[in-house]
């Protein structure tokens, strides 16, 4: 973990939790001083949890800000709810809704028009692991979103690399894996805005209370995206102290 940059944990409660889970979360993180820490409910906790200690996040986002659109959220209505982060990108989005490179985008530029942070996922699957083509998947799915938002939002965000083969898996990342990756998002999007020396790179995928310590280790990785793991008050206050 670089002295540039400040260390955070984002957790990601998915389509888990339940408001009573969330009320011991808010009182056990009370009396636990945390580093930077999101929590990313589901949208009907927001409001519930903007109460606490922690930042909160969304899970997703409309790319527009208001209209004909079913079923969607704004950004500006998870703004009023008390969010300060959105998660964009997510691989479950992506293949569950079909999210392609440049909905995501959309994404992320509604996020920084309504001035919160976006949580920008980026992750290959196992297959383009096992083909050798790592760097260019993922460089393609920033550079997408550069195509869209101007390289300003790379200073602006939080990236976190999520191997798709890793998530809800329990097959982690070795940390040197992790590093290699982050390392080379650093060097790519430094080469973009000189800034983003100071831009935090979160690892997630089956991130643990036994193994985080070791992938936060690492020079490039600044912390880390917790699914599972975010849900279990001990592991997470585990996890978030190895962090610091
Ligand atoms: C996630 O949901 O972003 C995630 C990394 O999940 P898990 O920690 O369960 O692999």
């Amino acid at each position: 973990m670089s002295n540039v940059r400040k260390p955070m944990v984002a957790g990601n409660w998915k389509m888990n939790g339940s408001l009573a889970l969330l009320h011991t979360f808010i009182s056990e993180l009370k009396a636990s001083p945390l580093l930077d820490t999101v929590l990313c409910v589901p949208y009907p906790y927001l409001a519930a949890a903007s109460k606490a200690s922690f930042k909160v996040g969304a899970q997703d986002c409309s790319q527009f800000e208001a209209g004909a659109h079913t079923g969607d959220i704004a950004v500006g209505m998870l703004q009023e709810l008390g969010a300060t982060h959105v998660i964009v990108g997510h691989s479950e989005r992506r293949q569950d809704h079909n999210e392609s490179n440049i909905a995501v985008a959309l994404k992320v530029q509604a996020v920084l028009n309504a001035g919160l942070t976006p949580i920008l996922c980026v992750g290959e699957p196992l297959k383009v692991r096992q083909a050798g083509n790592v760097n260019k998947f993922v460089f393609e799915q920033l550079q997408a979103v550069i195509e869209v938002c101007s390289k300003d939002f790379l200073e602006k965000c939080i990236i976190a690399y999520e191997p798709i083969w890793a998530i809800g898996t329990g097959k982690t990342a070795s940390p040197e894996q992790a590093q290699e990756v982050h390392q080379f998002i650093r060097t790519e999007i430094v080469k973009w805005n000189q800034n983003a020396v100071s831009t935090r790179l979160l690892y997630g995928g089956s991130v643990n209370a036994s193994n985080a310590h070791a992938l936060f280790a690492k020079p490039d990785i600044d912390g880390g995206l917790i699914g599972g793991a975010s849900l279990k008050i001990d592991d997470f206050i585990a996890i978030c102290n190895a962090a610091k």
